[in-house]
Parts: C-alpha cells; structure tokens; sequence
C-alpha cells in the first residue's frame, strides 16, 4: 500500500471534502445574513470528479473521507457520491458533518449507500433561539434528523456546538444532559472569530474551551479515555483523554474543541475545496489546484503526482494564532439573540 507521507514524517490518511459552497442555513456566527458569494456552478466539481480525485488519492492511502461544505445534504447527488465512494475498496470509513435539517428524508438513503456515521451541527435546544442562531432554521428537522440517524444505525452519532457568550453558553448544561439519555457525543467547539468574506463576527462572544470544561466538570462529569480523539474535530483537534469526559450515568460522552489545542504534530489531514483546491493544511493559504488538470485530461498519475505535491507542501504546523483573528467589530444581529 502507497503511503503519504509529508516532509515532517507524517502520514496523511484523512480527506475533507467540501461538497459545495452552498448553505440552506445562515447561522450568525458563520455566515452574514446575505449569504457569501457563490463560486460558479461550473467551476464546483462535479460527482463523478470529486469521486476520481478521492479513488485517486485511496490510492495514495487515504482511507477515511468526511463529506462537508457548505451544506453537504444540500448538493446534487449527494447520496450517489456516497454510494461511489463506497465502493473504492481503500476508503473505510466516510462520515459528513452537517447541520442535519435534511436528514429526515436523507439518513436512509444515504446510510444504505454506505455513509459510516455523521456528525450534527446543533448550537440550542430551544426553537425560537435556534430560528434566531441560523437566521430561519426549524429545530424540529434537526431533531427529526437525529432521529432518522439513529432508526437507520448511522453512528456514533456526534453533536457539534458552538458555544457563543450571551447566546446559547446558559445551555451547555441542558446540551451536555443530553448524553444521559442518547448514546451520543456532545462536542463543544470554541468559537473562533474569523473574517468571512470581508465580514466579521464579534470576538467578544467567545467563550474558552476551559471555561466550558470547568462547568461540564462541575456537573460531575470525569474524564475518560477516547481513542478517536485525535481523528475528530472541526478544524481543531480535540486531542488526549482529558478532552473526553463523562457524566455519571451517562450513555454518550462529552468533548471539547480547541482551534488552539490543534496540535500540528499529529496532523493525518489533507483538505479539498468544492471548486478543486487540494489545500494542504486547513490553515495556511497554500493549495493545489486540481480541477483544471482534471479537466485537461490529465491522466491519473498526474492527478496522484498533483496530491503528492500538496502533501509535500504541509507547512510543520499551521499557525493557529495568526489564523484566529481578533475581530472587535460587533455584529448587530447579537443583541436579539440572547435570553
Ligand atoms: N453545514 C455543515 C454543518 O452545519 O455542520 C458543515 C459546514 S459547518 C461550517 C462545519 C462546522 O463548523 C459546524 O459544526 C459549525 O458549527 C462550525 N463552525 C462554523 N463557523 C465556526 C466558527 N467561527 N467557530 C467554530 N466553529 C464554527
């Protein structure tokens, strides 16, 4: 079996591929009210090229593949590129990250097509402030969608939610309970103030991995050992056991994710842009570009030789801090939310 191996001895086995661009969401603190602009419908890949590029690169070694965007379940043919990528024999474990308002009708087509399991998008249980945190959202699909995962066996099922001061950080509490009851695995992720397009969202809403720990931990909660740890993530990587904590009773368990606690070191991640950028490291602004030998005819070990090179290009470590930007600016849809 090819490896790839990058200049720092290590060996990248992961590939996040984003779908699209497009969102049915506008959450608050990803996306401004008026959407991002939207690359051209000619210059996404298509089905059968995001399944080449991924065959190409399970060649390589690239065994787990994790579908996201954008809004995955939003695009064409979703569940066919599930089922192609299925049959790649390398690739052993797909999984999406999605906000999960169209899993209702998507869970078991998409489970029958061989997706693994998936994570969930989920920053509050109350309908009104999640209407309020995506901009339109219907909680109920969501929990609707939760429900379809677990009918159809997609698991471990995993919870991702942001925590955003003055939002929704009075339920984290209520969020981690969750786990008493459903076998699932509540991550708490960080808020990290990013520009956008040109847009940005207030740096004063976050709240730190430690302090959200520390009420977890008050509730009772000990630590656990969880051997994915360093596989998951949005992003950051929650690494080593202390970032995995039980409640007592519980049947699921609780992370927690820190773009700060990305530890570079142990990085297995490669990433592809729905527009055919092979990006290196999810935070330098290095990439590949993909699309346009593929569209030139370029023959499969061109492509492969292409994925090589993005690999040799894997900077030692990503500069988290200089990614993080400090915004002070204020985002006036703030002040409606909270309560
Ligand atoms: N639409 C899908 C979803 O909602 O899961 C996939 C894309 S979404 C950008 C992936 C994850 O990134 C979500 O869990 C979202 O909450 C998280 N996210 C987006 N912006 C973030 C930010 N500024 N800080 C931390 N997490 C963020």
């Amino acid at each position: 079996m090819t490896r790839l191996v990058d200049s720092f001895g290590r060996e990248i086995t992961y590939l996040r591929v984003s779908v699209t661009d497009k969102c049915n969401l506008r959450c608050i603190y990803c996306m401004p009210e008026e959407g991002v602009k939207l690359k051209s419908h000619s210059d996404i890949l298509r089905i059968e090229e995001l399944a080449r590029i991924i065959d190409i690169a399970s060649r390589l070694g690239i065994t787990h593949v994790r579908l996201t965007g954008g809004e995955p379940l939003v695009r064409q043919g979703i569940v066919t590129l599930v089922c192609v990528l299925s049959e790649i024999p390398g690739i052993s474990d797909i999984s999406m990250t999605t906000n999960g308002l169209l899993l209702p009708g998507l869970a078991r087509p998409l489970r029958e097509a061989g997706l693994d399991r998936v994570n969930v998008s989920l920053d509050t249980l109350r309908p009104e402030r999640f209407r309020k945190v995506t901009r339109h959202g219907d909680l109920k699909s969501v929990l609707a969608g939760l429900k379809a995962v677990e009918d159809v066996g997609l698991s471990p099922v995993k919870i991702n939610t942001v925590v955003l001061k003055g939002i929704n950080h009075d339920e984290i509490a209520d969020i981690a309970t969750l786990t008493k009851e459903r076998p699932w695995t509540v991550r708490f992720i960080e808020f990290m103030p990013f520009w956008n397009n040109g847009w940005k969202f207030g740096s004063r809403c976050v709240v730190p991995i430690q302090e959200i720990k520390d009420r977890i931990l008050a509730q009772g909660a000990y630590p656990i050992e969880s051997g994915r740890a360093r596989d998951e993530g949005e992003g950051g990587a929650g690494v080593g056991p202390a970032n995995y904590v039980k409640l007592p009773g519980a049947k699921g368990s609780i992370g927690f994710i820190s773009m700060k606690d990305h530890i570079c070191s142990g990085c297995n991640r490669i990433r592809l842009t729905a527009d055919g950028l092979l990006l290196p490291c999810l935070l330098s602004d290095t990439s590949v570009d993909l699309r346009t030998p593929l569209r030139e005819g370029a023959k499969d070990d061109v492509i492969a030789g292409l994925i090589c090179k993005a690999v040799s290009l894997k900077p030692e470590n990503g500069h988290v801090a200089q990614a993080l930007v400090a915004c002070s600016g204020e985002n006036p849809s703030l002040s409606k939310i909270g309560g």
